[in-house]
Order: structure tokens, then C-alpha cells, then sequence
């Protein structure tokens, strides 16, 4: 019988909570594998799923390799530990042309042979039935992998296919990510919810100054996380009005910092409204003047209750498209329509601002009356 054979992740380091971590990932594998008829069990250690239709094998294996905790997995085929069984599965290995070794794992003492003398049998077997193939114990070309079992079942693979790795998606509490229609935010999403936050998006738009179109994207951008972080609400805020205020009563150069303040204090809001536990924001160091080490600290220091995490902080742009690349969000990324931070962009933005020069340009507004409008505007799409 075909099987895929699932091994996970860094959890197991996580000692006496290693229960509650593996149970998540059961039902985030679940979940992940919703629709599709199957059966999913331990033994003997042992994740397997089963009894699937033969043409979806690959489909399941695509939505494995996305699920995060999940450490890799092996197509493998399930036979009773028989030495006649094993035999006549390795006989079925095309390894014609190729350098091999075999490895025997046996957690059955009472199999007939030991490990060293059933690997080198099979390895006999091997050569007997592919032309030019050759054993090569330090560097095979390919491995052949028999895993016998306390349940008296013998699993054959050749193939690993490595996953995600990281946590699984819930196990490190809830946040918010704000989500620009740009490169980095949706990869900071991903990375993050590798570490196993789950996320909710919020998103800013200035319509009419920014299109439709740029709103559209955003929900695209979400739609393409789904397939890792699962289904997720996608808060959408007008931030036209706050912009407009900013533009007609602050120093120009102080205009980013003002509005990232804002939406930093939109987001706190929406984090409490929510339960979400952290906000999230694809920032990278130095990569603009709003990303400077002084500028975090004064968008940052209106946050008194929540973390901000920004996995992109210590990445080079190459690094973060190649992750976009990756997770199949960068093609969306680049479609060229404007973000709300480009509207009413200063020729100067401060480079240094300060905490005390912030708050007296935010003293010329209501914001409090600015937030709470703002939130008023709240759309929530379900992803
Ligand atoms: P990105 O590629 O993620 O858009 P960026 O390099 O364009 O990032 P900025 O525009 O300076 O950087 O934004 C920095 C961070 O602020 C973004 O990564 C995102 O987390 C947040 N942000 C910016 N604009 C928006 C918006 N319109 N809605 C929600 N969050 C935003
Ligand atoms: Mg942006």
C-alpha cells in the first residue's frame, strides 16, 4: 500500500510541552488535507497518511510541504516485514545506472536478520536486477531506505522531500500583520508564521488616491498566503482622511513618521479588538528613511502593550524577493499600483526623527478623533 510518512519538526525539543505542540499540528495537517479522503494516524512512532486515491498523492504532498512544524516527508510504500515482502518491493526500484546504499532501520529485534546483513542482502538484490547500478556507500546518487517496525510492517522509500520546518501555525499565540500591497510584507507574514503565529492582515488604502485595483491586489496577496498560514481575516481601513489631515497640518518631512504612528495605533486597536498578541510589519533596516533605526524607535513608542516583531529587519532586499519568489507572492508584489505611503510622499522625508519633535507635529491633530475614525471605515474580508 502507498503511504506518505511524515516526520516533525524542532517540536520535539519542546519537551513536556511537546503534546500540546504536536496536537496543533495534527490539526493544522488535518485541516490542511480538508476535502481530500485519506487516513491519517500514528504508529509506532510514526505519522502516516493512507488510503488516499492514487492521483492525488501528489496534491497531498504539495499541501504537506506547506504546512509549518512539518519537518519532511516520504512517499513510501507500506508491505508486512517479511523478508519475501521486502524483497520483491526492492525489486521494484529503478535504479538502473545509478550509485546506491541501502539503510536498514529496524525497531523489530525479532526480525530474522540483522540490519548490516539485511542491508547488504538487499544490496545484492539491487545489483542483480538494474543494469550498470553500483553501491556507493558515501555518496549514493540514491537511497533506499527500509524502516522496519515494531507493528511488523516494513516501509520502503527513496525519496525525503524537505518542508517548512519551524513551529506549528497557532502554537506561538495570534497577531496582526500590516500588509502592503508590497515585497516585504507578505514575506514577513510568511516568516513569522513559520514561528507559529497565526495572523490576521490589515491594510491601509487611500482610496480614491490610491485605485481599486490597489485594493484588489492586496486581497490577491492574502489569497496566496492562505495556502501556508490558513484562513484569515483581512481588515481593510480608509486611511484617506488621516493622510489628509497630516498633509494639511504637519511638517511634510515629519508625514511618514506621523502616519506610521497612526497605524501603528490603528493596529493596537484592532490587536485588542481581536485578541491578537503582536503586530507585525515588513520592515527592513535602513532600507528607507522610515526604516532607520530612529524612525522604528519613534513609530514604535506608541505601542505600549504589544510586541512588534519585523522578521525582515536584518535581510537584504535580494534575500526577501527570494522568498517572495519562493512562496509565490512576488509576481503580485510588483504589479505596479501605489500603496498609501506613496501619497502626498515628502521630497524629505526625516531620516532622524525624534520622539518630542513627533508628538509636537501630532499635537496640531485630534488623534484620537483621527483612529477612531479611521476604524470606523473597517472592512473585514475572510480569506
Ligand atoms: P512592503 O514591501 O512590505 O510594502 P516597503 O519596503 O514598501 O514594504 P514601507 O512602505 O516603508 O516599506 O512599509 C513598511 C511596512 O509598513 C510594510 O512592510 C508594512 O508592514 C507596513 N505598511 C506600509 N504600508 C502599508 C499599508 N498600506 N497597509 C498596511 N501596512 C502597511
Ligand atoms: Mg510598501
Amino acid at each position: 500500500m502507498k503511504v506518505i510518512l511524515l516526520r516533525f519538526g524542532e517540536l520535539y525539543l519542546k519537551g513536556n510541552n511537546r503534546r500540546i505542540f504536536e496536537n496543533i499540528l495534527i490539526k493544522n495537517i488535518e485541516c490542511a488535507l480538508q476535502n481530500i479522503e485519506h487516513k491519517f494516524y500514528e504508529t509506532c512512532g510514526r505519522y502516516i497518511i493512507s488510503n488516499y486515491q492514487d492521483g492525488l498523492e501528489d496534491e497531498i504532498v504539495e499541501r504537506l510541504t506547506k504546512v509549518f512544524g512539518l519537518y519532511s516527508l516520504s512517499r513510501a510504500e507500506e508491505i508486512d516485514a517479511t523478508i519475501d515482502e521486502i524483497n520483491s518491493s526492492i525489486r521494484r526500484i529503478n535504479c538502473q545506472d545509478k550509485t546506491f546504499k541501502v539503510f536498514v532501520k529496524r525497531a523489530d529485534k525479532s526480525f530474522p536478520l540483522s540490519s548490516m546483513d539485511l542491508a547488504k542482502a538487499l544490496g545484492d538484490e539491487v545489483l542483480k536486477n538494474n543494469k550498470n547500478s553500483a553501491v556507493d556507500l558515501y555518496n549514493p546518487q540514491m537511497e533506499i531506505h527500509v524502516d522496519i517496525r515494531l507493528n511488523k510492517k516494513a516501509y520502503i522509500f527513496t525519496d525525503t522531500i524537505k518542508c517548512q520546518g519551524g513551529l506549528p501555525l497557532g502554537s506561538s499565540g495570534r497577531g496582526l500583520l500590516l500588509l502592503s500591497g508590497g515585497i516585504d510584507s507578505p514575506v514577513s507574514g510568511y516568516l513569522i508564521a513559520k514561528r507559529g503565529l497565526k495572523i490576521d492582515a490589515l491594510h491601509f488604502q487611500s482610496y480614491p488616491y490610491t485605485s481599486i485595483e490597489a485594493k484588489e491586489k492586496v486581497i490577491e496577496l492574502a489569497n496566496e498566503l492562505k495556502s501556508y498560514i490558513g484562513e484569515f481575516k483581512l481588515h481593510i481601513v480608509s486611511f484617506t482622511k488621516v493622510q489628509e489631515a497630516i498633509h494639511m497640518n504637519c511638517a511634510p518631512e515629519y508625514m511618514i513618521t506621523i502616519m506610521r504612528r497612526i497605524m501603528m495605533r490603528v493596529a493596537e486597536e484592532i490587536c485588542h479588538q481581536n485578541s491578537l498578541g503582536a503586530i507585525v510589519t515588513g520592515e527592513s533596516l535602513g532600507q528607507v528613511a522610515s526604516q532607520t533605526m530612529q524612525s522604528m524607535t519613534v513609530t514604535g513608542s506608541v505601542i505600549k502593550s504589544l510586541p512588534i516583531f519585523r522578521p525582515c529587519i536584518a535581510m537584504d532586499k535580494e534575500e526577501i524577493m527570494s522568498i517572495a519568489e519562493k512562496i509565490g507572492t512576488y509576481k503580485t508584489s510588483i504589479l505596479p499600483y501605489e500603496d498609501c505611503c506613496t501619497v502626498f510622499l515628502p521630497k524629505n522625508p526625516v531620516i532622524k526623527p525624534t520622539i518630542d519633535k513627533a508628538e509636537k507635529e501630532e499635537g496640531y491633530l485630534n488623534i484620537d478623533q483621527l483612529v477612531k475614525e479611521c476604524l470606523q471605515t473597517k472592512e473585514v474580508i475572510d480569506i
